[in-house]
């Protein structure tokens, strides 16, 4: 028998490691220079980690601040966290017609144009409070942010409307500091950042909280650190990219074995069914798998709909007892199938380990596919938000 879950309806479950987190946000801790804070990025349901789990998680490992694109997301900070105090913070949309309810709940907004801001000053003038705001730096990115003909008029704004707007910060984004490829746009952009700094305390008369970095510029660029840092994937341990992994290890010293971050997710599932199949009969849809000799096959209950890639067919694996089954024949789009012949108690009711640690083999997320810089971010965001999230 397995301990598979036998709690909940579903077909498989993630499962969040808390010691993994706090593991992750000491080691991060530990390359921030002194009063540099650190702000949580959980934009995509928390790397498709589930907010509802993590963001308690969080709280517990030290974080008192979030960040998030949409104002839907903000709404999801203001109903898990535990602690009201915790800071929630919007980078990209929300509308005009919703900037009085986030003003009236404390959330923090990104300003990168001229209507919004005007837009945050009525509205909290009309509701009698101030709004929190973060001025988005155009520095060389060129999505969204004030660019630099604009940065006099904005700050002399801010100063003038001082009573409705509470300037939080200033703020930019640099385009791709995961790879050195990027290093010379990155020092412009940096250099850009610090140009508009400078315009900002000449017209305000102090130089304000400034924050640029995400993961990969905070451990690669820790001279860009300024006062914040917004931490995305590093914190549910995953590298930015392998290049940042490899200038951290050579800097700090550690080895493949020994890898300071740790992975916090576990999707797991459960053997569904197991039966025999005879040399030569294709396995599945079409003629994609043939058995080329007397095969013992599981289904496994996740397919795509659950975010197991299609493109995984016939070359994708999953954990059961410890060893690796591989997938035969097409990924479906509520199963799979994988070659069981050599697992001996691989059984019906077995765990199956889709992505993370089960024995002394680990399933990791690069291996879903094409090893590619931004393959992490985009499979952990594609986790399905009805898969239950539980903590470990
Ligand atoms: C997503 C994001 C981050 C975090 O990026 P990671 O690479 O996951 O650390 C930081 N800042 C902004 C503006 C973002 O959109």
């Amino acid at each position: 028998m397995s301990n598979s879950s036998k709690r909940s309806l579903d077909s498989s479950r993630i499962v969040l490691h808390e010691e993994a987190l706090k593991q992750n946000i000491a080691f991060l801790k530990s390359h921030l220079r002194k009063g540099v804070s650190m702000s949580s990025v959980i934009k995509g349901n928390a790397y498709g980690h589930g907010i509802s789990t993590f963001i308690p998680m969080a709280e517990r490992a030290g974080i008192n601040h979030f960040s998030v694109f949409s104002a839907r997301e903000a709404e999801g900070v203001l109903k898990f966290r535990q602690n009201p105090d915790t800071g929630v913070m919007i980078m990209g949309m929300i509308r005009n017609e919703e900037l009085e309810w986030a003003i009236s709940e404390g959330v923090e907004i990104y300003i990168f144009e001229t209507d919004r801001l005007e837009a945050a000053c009525s509205a909290a003038q009309t509701i009698g409070r101030k709004a929190r705001i973060h001025v988005q730096i155009e520095t060389g990115m060129n999505r969204t942010g004030f660019e630099e003909q604009h940065w006099d008029e904005v700050f002399q704004y801010i100063k003038e409307q001082d009573s409705d707007l509470e300037l939080m910060g200033v703020c930019t984004h640099f385009a791709g500091a995961e790879s050195v490829a990027n290093y010379f746009r990155i020092q412009n952009q940096n250099r850009q950042f610090e140009k508009a700094l400078a315009a900002a305390e000449q017209r305000l008369g102090y130089r304000p909280m400034a924050h640029a970095s995400s993961s990969a510029a905070c451990l690669t660029y820790p001279e860009f650190q300024y006062d914040m840092v917004r931490i995305g994937i590093a914190q549910y341990g995953f590298w930015p990219s392998r290049e940042t992994y490899m200038h951290l290890a050579k800097s700090s010293g550690f080895m493949r074995d020994n890898d300071p971050l740790k992975r916090v997710l576990t999707w797991k599932s459960e053997v569904m069914s197991t039966k025999w199949v005879e040399e030569g009969e294709f396995i599945g849809y079409g003629n994609v798998y043939l058995a080329g000799r007397k095969m013992r096959i599981a289904t496994v209950p996740i397919g795509y709909t659950h975010g197991f890639a299609r493109n995984l067919t016939n070359t994708g694996y999953v954990l059961i007892n410890g060893e690796r089954a591989g997938v035969v024949g097409l990924v479906n789009m509520n199963m799979i199938t994988v070659d069981v012949t050599d697992i001996s108690g691989a059984e019906k009711g077995s765990e199956v380990v889709l992505i993370g640690r089960q024995g002394d083999d680990e399933i990791t997320v690069a291996s879903f596919g094409e090893m590619t810089n931004n393959l992490n971010y985009e499979i952990l965001v594609r986790l399905p938000a009805s898969i239950p999230r539980e903590k470990e």
